[in-house]
C-alpha cells in the first residue's frame, strides 16, 4: 500500500494528501454523521492535471474513487466505504474563480469554489447567481453540480442543472472532456454535460465549470405568514405569481412543529407573530427594477401588502408580517434555514426528500401525516420545504427520549409509508439530495426496469472497472 501512496504524494505533494487517522476523519463521515468509512488516503489535487494523473494510477491500480466537495451532501455520495481500499479525492484546493464575463452573464471556477463564494462574486459585479441553500458557506459548486441541487430559488431560477452552461470532467480513465463551453444553443449529438449534472461523482470528477449569471434583484419583499392548512398555501403562491409580475423567487413551507425545534435548539430565535399557527409560508418576491424614491406604489413590499391584504379576507392568510429591513428579512430566513440543523439537535430523525406536483401538496401532505402515525403513533412529522416545487423534507423526528438504534427499527417502516404514497400521487423519492448510498435500494424498488437497466448500461459504459464512487446509485 506504500508503493501507491508514494506514486500519489508525487504527484500532489506533501500537502495535497492526508494519511493520518485525525486529519482523515472529517472526510470519512457525512454531515448527518449516519455513515463512517475508511480510506486509503485522502487526496488533494490543485489542478485538472493532477486530478487526471491521480484518476490515471488508481485506473491502473484498481483503486476506487470516492470524489468530495464540501461534504454537506444528505445522501452519503461523498463517504467512502469501510474497507479501507478507496481514496476521497477532496476538490477543496481547486477554490479558484477563473473569469467573471458580466456582459456575458457568466462566470467560470474550479469546482472546489464554496457556493457563498460565488455568490458574492457575482455581487461584486452586479450580477447573481441564483443558487441559495442553508449549506452555502461550506458545500462546494463541484458539489451541486454532482447532486443537481436544488435550494430556495428553484421555483423562479431553476435547479443547478438550469444554472451551468458547460463542464469540464475528468473521466475514469483520467481523460479530460473539455465541454468547458459559453454557449447558449450547441445542438451537437448526446449531451455529456447533462449526463454529468447530477451523477454523484458516479460517472467522473467535474473539475470546471461555466455558470450562468442573472441581473441582481433591485427591490425585494419578503414575508412571514401564518396559513391555515398547506391547500390555503399552495392557492395562496399560485395568485402570488400574478400578482408579484411573476417575481416570487422563494416559497417555503413550515408547521409549527418545525418552528418550535428552531425556537428550542437555535439561539436568538424569535417567533415573528404573536399567535401561535399550525402552518407558515416564507415568501419573497424580487424584481429587477429599482424602488424610486417617494413611488410608494412601485415597491414591491406595497404590492405584497395589498396582495395578502385580500388573502387575509379570503381566509388563506391568517396573519402576515412583512421584513421592514434586512435585518428583518434574515430573521424569517433563519428560521427556515435552521430546520435541518435543529432537527439534528433534537435527536434522531428519518429524512424523506420527496416531490410531488404543487398541486398535490395538500391531498399528499394529509395523508401521508396519517401514514406516519399509522406506524409509529409516538413518531413527530416534521414536513417542511420549498413547496413552490412541490419539494417537502418530509421529516419524521424520533419520540423524545428515543436512541438513534431504537427509531431506527422502525426507519424502513416509515420510509416504505411514505415513499409508497409519494409514488402513488405520480411523485419523486429524491427531489435534490440525490441518492448516494442512502437509498440505493428504494431506487432499484421504485424506478422501471428500464430506467435502471438504462443507467447501468452508461455506468458500465464509461466506468468500466466501475472505479467512480462505486456502491453509490446504482449497483452493477
Ligand atoms: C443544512 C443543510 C441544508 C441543505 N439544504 C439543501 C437544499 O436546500 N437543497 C439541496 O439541493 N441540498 C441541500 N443540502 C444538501 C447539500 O448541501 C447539497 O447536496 C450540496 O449540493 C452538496 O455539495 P457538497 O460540495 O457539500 O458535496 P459533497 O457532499 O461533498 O458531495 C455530494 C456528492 O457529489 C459528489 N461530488 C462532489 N464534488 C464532486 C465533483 N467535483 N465531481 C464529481 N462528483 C462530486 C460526491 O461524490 C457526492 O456523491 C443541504 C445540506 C445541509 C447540511
Amino acid at each position: 500500500m506504500s508503493a501507491i501512496i508514494d506514486k500519489l504524494a508525487a504527484i500532489v505533494g506533501e500537502r495535497g494528501l492526508i494519511t493520518d487517522p485525525q486529519g482523515k476523519h472529517p472526510y470519512l463521515t457525512d454531515w448527518r454523521e449516519n455513515y463512517l468509512g475508511a480510506a486509503l488516503a485522502v487526496v488533494r489535487p490543485a489542478s485538472t492535471e493532477e486530478v487526471a494523473a491521480v484518476v490515471k494510477l488508481c485506473a491502473a491500480e484498481r483503486v476506487a474513487i470516492v470524489p468530495q466537495g464540501g461534504n454537506t451532501g444528505m445522501a452519503g455520495g461523498g463517504t467512502p466505504d469501510q474497507s479501507g481500499r478507496e481514496i476521497v479525492l477532496s476538490l477543496n484546493r481547486m477554490n479558484r474563480i477563473l473569469e467573471i464575463d458580466p456582459i456575458g452573464y457568466t462566470m467560470t471556477v474550479e469546482a472546489g469554489v464554496v457556493l457563498e463564494t460565488i455568490q458574492e462574486a457575482a455581487a461584486q459585479h452586479d450580477r447573481l447567481f441564483p443558487l441559495s441553500l442553508a449549506a452555502q458557506g461550506s458545500c462546494t459548486i463541484g458539489g451541486n453540480l454532482s447532486t443537481n441541487a436544488g435550494g430556495v430559488h428553484v421555483l423562479h431560477y431553476g435547479n443547478a442543472r438550469q444554472l451551468v452552461l458547460g463542464l469540464e470532467v475528468v473521466t475514469p480513465a483520467g481523460e479530460v472532456w473539455d465541454g468547458l463551453r459559453a454557449l447558449k444553443k450547441d445542438n451537437t449529438g448526446y449531451d455529456l454535460r447533462d449526463l454529468y449534472l447530477g451523477a454523484e461523482g458516479t460517472l467522473g470528477i467535474i473539475t470546471r465549470a461555466v455558470l450562468k449569471l442573472w441581473p441582481r434583484p433591485k427591490d425585494t419583499a419578503t414575508a412571514w405568514i401564518a396559513v391555515p392548512s398547506p391547500e390555503a398555501a399552495v392557492a395562496l403562491l399560485s395568485g402570488a405569481h400574478a400578482a408579484s409580475e411573476d417575481n416570487v423567487t422563494s416559497c417555503e413551507l413550515m408547521s409549527r412543529q418545525g418552528i418550535d425545534l428552531v425556537l428550542k435548539h437555535i439561539p436568538g430565535s424569535v417567533d415573528p407573530l404573536a399567535e401561535r399557527h399550525d402552518w407558515y409560508v416564507l415568501m419573497e418576491w424580487g424584481s429587477t427594477r429599482p424602488r424610486r424614491a417617494g413611488d410608494n406604489a412601485s415597491g414591491l413590499a406595497e404590492k405584497m401588502e395589498g396582495y395578502l391584504g385580500e388573502a387575509l379576507e379570503a381566509g388563506q392568510v391568517l396573519d402576515a408580517a412583512i421584513a421592514q429591513n434586512e435585518a428583518q428579512a434574515r430573521a424569517f430566513w433563519a428560521l427556515r434555514e435552521n430546520h435541518s440543523e435543529s432537527q439534528k439537535r433534537e435527536g434522531p430523525s428519518i429524512k424523506h426528500d420527496i416531490s410531488v406536483s404543487v398541486s398535490r401538496i395538500p391531498a399528499f401532505m394529509s395523508e401521508g401525516l396519517a401514514a406516519m402515525k399509522r406506524v409509529l403513533p409516538e413518531c413527530r412529522p416534521v414536513p417542511f420545504g420549498h413547496v413552490g416545487d412541490g419539494n417537502l423534507h418530509f421529516n419524521c423526528q424520533g419520540p423524545p427520549g428515543w436512541d438513534k438504534a431504537r427509531f431506527m427499527t422502525h426507519a424502513h417502516a416509515i420510509s416504505g409509508a411514505v415513499y409508497d404514497l409519494v409514488v402513488s400521487h405520480g411523485g419523486s423519492i429524491s427531489a435534490e439530495h440525490g441518492i448516494g448510498q442512502l437509498k440505493v435500494d428504494e431506487l432499484a424498488h421504485y424506478r422501471s426496469q428500464i430506467e435502471l437497466d438504462t443507467m447501468r448500461t452508461i455506468k458500465r459504459a464509461l466506468d468500466p472497472q466501475n472505479l467512480m464512487n462505486p456502491g453509490k446509485i446504482i449497483r452493477v
